[in-house]
């Protein structure tokens, strides 16, 4: 090929792909955003994010093991320890848990690279439990805990109700 074509088939293909860039959402539409309910909520997302920060300076290493949760999981962990083997984990049934509004999350403390449930350890040795600080930080940023539960305790438990019941949200989405 000819030398003197090499420059201008470069800006050609320069210009094609630079007006693909600007028309690209014109040829392919971008999806339009909708709230996902198969994630946290944004506030709940960035409540917890604060959190896990905040408790991190304190020296405690959060680890979430649980957020959005569908009716299907939710049913198929209420049959544990009911109609399926294994021991009770929840009383609520798909639709009755704020994990299936992506309105809870359920933590653990990593401790030493190792998942911890231990409410009574004081790993960073300020004569707090660990445990308590953290649900103290999540309780500051609106948080509400399994822990103070009458009845069945969920202590790894963390929601976000916006003061709406149950009943109130299954409304919403039914
Ligand atoms: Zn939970």
């Amino acid at each position: 090929m000819n030398k003197k074509w090499i420059l201008p088939i470069c800006i050609a293909i320069g210009c094609i792909l630079f007006s693909f860039l600007i028309f690209k959402d014109n040829i392919f539409p971008p999806k339009p955003k909708k709230y996902n309910l198969q994630k946290l909520h944004p506030e709940v997302q960035s409540a917890m994010e604060q959190w896990m920060r905040n408790v991190e300076k304190k020296g405690i290493t959060i680890k979430i093991v649980e957020g959005f949760r569908s009716i299907e999981e939710q049913n198929e962990l209420y049959a544990q320890g009911r109609t399926k083997p294994g021991q009770k984990v929840t009383n609520a049934k798909g639709g009755q848990s704020y994990h299936n509004y992506g309105l809870a999350i359920d933590f653990a403390i990593l401790d030493k690279e190792q998942l911890s449930w231990d409410i009574k350890k004081d790993g960073n040795e300020n004569g707090v439990a660990d445990w308590d600080e953290v649900v103290r930080e999540a309780k500051k940023l609106g948080f509400s805990w399994g822990g103070d539960w009458k009845g069945f305790k969920d202590y790894p438990h963390l929601q976000m109700t916006f003061d709406q019941s149950i009943g109130e949200l299954q409304e919403v989405w039914e």
